[in-house]
């Protein structure tokens, strides 16, 4: 996957700083806020720019704190995010009677924030 075919699968015009953005967020092993991204924009342009990754399903997002974290879309999903590191981990997605999850967030503390309390 890269991210040049991510924007031309998905109808998005090519830019430099969308570019940026994907190769940023398909480096990422962890879902991603705007201050731990290297490719610097402001806060109007990045989150504009999300919000339409998000729309296209590129893109999940996680709030955490009152923040906006990013991750590629890899389809559907369940996800733990740990509330002190952020730390994330793939789970299983869960089996439910008649309904269709397309995704699952389960929020906690991790093993190693655990062990240091
Ligand atoms: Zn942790």
């Amino acid at each position: 996957m890269n991210s040049l075919k991510l924007l031309k699968e998905h109808d998005i015009s090519i830019t430099e700083f969308r570019i940026l953005l994907l190769d940023e967020l398909l480096k990422a092993k962890e879902p991603m806020c705007f201050d731990e991204f290297k490719t610097k924009a402001n806060k109007t342009t990045f989150y504009r720019t999300m919000e339409q990754f998000l729309q296209k399903k590129i893109v999940h997002k996680v709030e955490l704190d009152g923040k906006g974290y990013y991750q590629i879309n890899k389809g559907n999903n369940a996800l733990f995010i740990c509330d002190i590191c952020h730390h994330t981990q793939d789970l299983p997605l869960p089996k439910i009677d008649k309904v269709e999850v397309n995704s699952v967030l389960v929020k906690g503390v991790c093993k190693d924030c655990k062990g240091s309390e």
